[in-house]
């Protein structure tokens, strides 16, 4: 049984696992770094449900496994090994678990609780004399020189045959000094820094029995100083918030596969700092509290609270020692998990595994696992079989195995490395070194959460992290897969080939709060509108927000505000197009996305709105799948740890998305502002259509008393014909006079039509409404309108991973031959200021092709906003060209050129000085 002991620092957690696995006990503080693993320490005699210690130094991981080959023989005494094996072998692997008949009578235990132990009488008194040994964390025993592929094939030549795995099996047997009568507990000792948090859900299984520790010397609302508290929470910290925290942490990342499982038992320490007659009253008064907390809490079949454990942690002949051993002892045999049968056709590969981990190998290629699978003389799997056990032992948690196409080619056979990495650089200032290189890396990182490859590759360079080094590329891979860190993208300008990252966003690591004015200057009722992700329980679990905001990271661009880069702790702001912003933060439990128009919130584009809605939801619907699938069985059934509410129009107050779909109207409780069902309507909009709905009541006031941009007239024009927008121009006031000058002056009515009313919103500060009214007086709809402010829908197959990569010249020059007259509209749709297209124009004289190359270079210098093939896509879909054209040639010539940074660099700012010189003189005379 594994026992994960969480809670708050220094309430003692380290110092009752040393207690409870029978080490000595340090004198003073030594904080945890990460998690420290005791395994082999301890375990429950399955008859008497004793409280056994084993002596460490006897303790051989491999007989875990031995245990197990021995168990599968139990029935069939005669049979030798051998055809035991070969059994094996046909027999099925799937990931039944089905249980144990056996397990009424609990006399036999199956494998993964399950080992050999040394009989108990010679324990007790021979451990004080043991080295304490925490493994296998930072194990100095273990060779830290990862084997060459040589050496590796040397020792895979020497594996073990059958007769070795008989002979070894025999050996344990006649030695007499093993029973199979013992489950092992192996203790997880949490560090309980903040910084830890984002690491430690990945290790959280159902299949544990949870510890959760508080200073019983401290009230539980007294507040705790020098912490800092959650992102997005401002409450005081207290050991009442930890509680919660905890406890939310928990039940978050186990899945729900048995009622009331995992189970969390309370344990207060620190009983010696009160006094003996206080004892009592001070007990009462703390789990009163606890109950108090969590009375109305949805896990609260998962709490142990009634024990009442107070011990003091540093003192073994505590009488409550024995009684907090008790509770763990039923909660471990009371769980479902234990004496779980395990699948065991693939044996002689676990033990080859076993026998890996045990001398200090972490990680092995797929190749080297399969030359282990192959070279069995007695069970070799399937291909399809091997997959099958790596995605099965991944989801027990005991190797990590993620079958994309950049992680499947390396296997994580001691899962704790990948502590050892977080642990690595994902760690609290305590453990910072006192200065040089490595010691800035920090500083820089928590500034401002970003760090870079080679800083990362030097801190693995340390001796102690040294068995990460091989494997760094790999590794790398593996957190940003995690979304511990993600890529602050940049592309080349010239070819479009993405740059080499040098910077990673490390958001888990910011401890910096948002403290610019964005939210109360730019976020406001005004100009936003919001939703919350709302989680069960009081405190969102910080891993899922900071993953959140590595994810945001790597679609959208941070965004820089009053010269600062919106990137805090819990909170992140992200440039989405020149109008629109978003602003992700974590807010008590909930997750609040902000989308932010520059002017008026009336203005946000539904189905922008409606689009970055459903992104946030996959992913953090991703996120919280994630940590069930690294430990667990995959299963579908599990309802998701939140859900979405709608805020009012003070972005305040929330109503859950289930009632404001179904409801016409919602009274908020705070402003009492009436929101009818319409309201909602933009996080929901229907992509695929072009009309309004029935109902559409056309603009709303705001939209209405706006001076349109530039996009939204080419749009405008673009939708009506030349007879139309000559009448419109001349109901707006304009004369036939000025018409019939545009009409001389440009070639392609198209672009009259467009200029004329630009004309008339430069003289007459025109607005949407005056187009409105001229439109009722023509007796026509005034929904085209409406169309100007969506988005339409195109059909694309451009392969979905190549959207945000920027065009490359290649593709841009060729696409420029294919647009033809409408390179003019699409210079407007991609945002260029209608005097750079007049002079690109001026320029070109008659030469669309160069025209049109100009204005696509031109675009994709402008650095406000990623130019990338899905802008480019949008642009020709709002121009009517469609994106068919750019396909093609991206299916031609490609999207991918590697360019050196450096050179890139120089031709980009030649590029841009070119630029400058050829558009100054114009503007000059302008
Ligand atoms: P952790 O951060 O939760 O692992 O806390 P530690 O186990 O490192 O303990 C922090 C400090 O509190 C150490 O100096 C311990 O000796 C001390 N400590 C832990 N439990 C108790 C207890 O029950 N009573 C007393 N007096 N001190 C304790
Ligand atoms: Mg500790």
């Amino acid at each position: 049984m594994r026992c994960m002991v969480t809670g708050q620092f220094a309430v003692g957690k380290s110092t009752l696992v040393k207690l409870l696995v029978g080490d000595v006990i340090p004198e003073g503080r030594h904080p945890t770094d990460g998690i420290s693993l005791l395994e082999g320490r301890c375990g429950l005699d399955v008859q008497t449900r004793e409280w056994i210690l084993i002596n460490p130094g006897s303790y051989n991981a491999m007989d875990v496994v031995y245990n197990k080959v021995l168990m599968t023989s139990r029935d069939e005494k005669g049979t030798n090994s051998s055809e035991k094996l070969d059994q094996h072998q046909a027999s099925d692997i799937s990931p039944a678990g089905s249980k144990d008949d056996n397990m009424g009578n609990p006399g036999v235990l199956q494998q993964s609780q399950a080992m050999a132990l040394p009989l108990p009488s010679h324990t007790s008194d021979t451990i004080s004399n043991q080295p304490p040994s925490a493994i296998p964390l930072s194990p100095e025993t273990s060779s830290s020189v990862p084997l060459s592929r040589q050496q590796l094939k040397q020792k895979m030549k020497a594996k073990m045959t059958i007769d070795e795995i008989r002979r070894k099996m025999e050996k344990v047997l006649k030695s007499g000094k093993y029973k199979m009568k013992v489950g092992r507990l192996i203790f997880w000792d949490f560090g309980g820094q903040y910084v830890y948090y984002t690491t430690h859900q990945t290790f959280m299984t159902y299949r544990a029995l949870f510890l959760v520790v508080f200073d019983g010397s401290k009230g539980l609302h007294e507040q705790v100083p020098d912490v800092l508290c959650f992102p997005g929470q401002h409450m005081t910290p207290t050991p009442a918030v930890f509680l919660q925290h905890w406890v939310n942490c928990i039940l978050t990342y186990c899945k729900a596969v048995y009622t009331g499982i995992p189970k969390i038992l309370f344990v207060a320490t620190h009983k010696d700092k009160v006094t003996t007659e206080d004892i009592e009253t001070r007990r009462a008064e703390l789990y009163n509290g606890v109950e108090e907390l969590f009375k109305d809490h949805e896990g609260r079949e998962h709490l142990v609270i009634d024990n009442q454990i107070f011990v003091n942690a540093t003192d073994n002949t505590d009488p409550e020692i024995d009684v907090l051993k008790k509770a763990i002892t039923d909660l471990t045999f009371q769980h479902p998990c234990w004496g779980e049968e395990m699948p065991n056709a693939s044996v002689p590969l676990e033990l080859e595994i076993a026998n890996l981990v045990a001398k200090g190998k972490q990680v092995l290629s797929l190749r080297e696992v399969e030359e282990l699978n192959s070279i069995s003389k007695v069970s070799v799997l399937s291909n399809e079989e091997l997959r099958d056990f790596l995605k099965f032992h991944h989801s027990l948690g005991k190797i990590i195995y993620i079958d994309t196409p950049q992680l499947r080619s390396y296997v994580i056979i001691s899962p704790l490395l990948l502590v050892e990495v977080m642990r690595s650089f994902v760690t609290d200032i305590a453990f910072w070194p006192k200065k040089g290189l490595i010691r800035n890396t920090f500083e820089r990182m928590s500034a401002s959460g970003i760090i870079q490859r080679k800083d990362l590759y030097l801190i693995w360079e340390q001796k102690h992290f040294n068995k990460i080094s091989p494997y760094k590329e790999f590794i790398f891979d593996m957190l940003i897969h995690l979304d511990i860190l993600s890529e602050q993208r940049r592309y080349d300008v010239t070819t479009g080939s993405r740059l080499p990252v040098e910077n990673f966003f490390v958001p888990c690591m910011l401890t910096q709060r948002n403290d610019t004015r964005f939210m109360t200057h730019e976020c406001t009722p005004e100009k936003a509108i919001s939703l919350a992700f709302v989680f069960k329980g009081t405190i969102i679990p910080p891993a899922l927000p900071n993953r959140l905001i590595s994810a945001c990271l790597s679609m959208w661009t941070v965004k820089t505000y009053e010269e600062k880069q919106l990137l805090f702790s819990g909170f992140v702001g992200l440039s989405f197009d020149k109008a629109h912003d978003i602003v992700v933060c974590v807010e008590g439990n909930k997750i609040l996305l902000y989308i932010v128009h520059e002017t008026s919130n009336g203005l946000i584009v539904p189905d922008i709105a409606t689009g970055i809605k459903e992104c946030l939801f996959t992913t953090l619907e991703r996120i919280s799948e994630f940590y069930k699938s690294t430990v667990h069985v995959s299963s579908s059934s599990q309802k998701l740890p939140f859900h979405i509410e709608y805020a009012c129009s003070r972005l305040e107050c929330h109503t859950t998305e289930e009632a404001a779909l179904t409801t016409d109207e919602w009274i908020c409780d705070r402003h009492k502002i009436v929101h009818t069902k319409e309201k909602w309507n933009i996080w929901n909009q229907d992509q695929g259509k072009e009309e309004c709905e029935i109902n559409c009541q056309g603009l709303q006031e705001d939209a209405l008393n706006q001076i349109p941009s530039d996009i939204e007239l080419q749009r405008f024009s673009s939708r009506c014909d030349e007879t139309t927008i000559r009448e419109l121009a001349i109901h707006l006031g304009m004369t036939l006079h000025e018409w019939e000058k545009l009409r001389s002056d440009y070639e392609f009515v198209d672009i009259v039509k467009y200029r004329v009313l630009v004309t008339w919103r430069e003289k007459y500060s025109g607005r949407f409404s005056s187009i409105a009214k001229a439109l009722q007086d023509m007796d026509l709809t005034t929904h085209t309108l409406c169309q100007v402010k969506r988005i339409r829908k195109g059909h694309c197959v451009i392969n979905e991973e190549y959207m945000d990569l920027i065009p490359t010249d290649e593709i841009l020059d060729k696409l420029a031959h294919v647009i033809g007259v409408v390179s003019f509209q699409l210079g407007i749709e991609l945002g260029l200021p209608i005097t750079s297209i007049d002079i690109i124009q001026y320029n070109n004289g008659r030469d669309l092709v160069g025209q049109c190359k100009d204005i696509l270079f031109q675009w994709r210098e402008d650095q406000r906003i990623r130019p990338t093939i899905r802008v480019l896509v949008q642009a020709l879909v709002n121009v009517d060209r469609g994106a068919k054209c750019l396909e093609e040639i991206i299916k031609a010539v490609g999207v991918k050129k590697y360019t050196q940074h450096e050179e890139v660099e120089e031709e980009k700012e030649g590029k841009v000085k070119t630029l400058m010189k050829k558009l100054n003189p114009f503007q000059k005379k302008k």
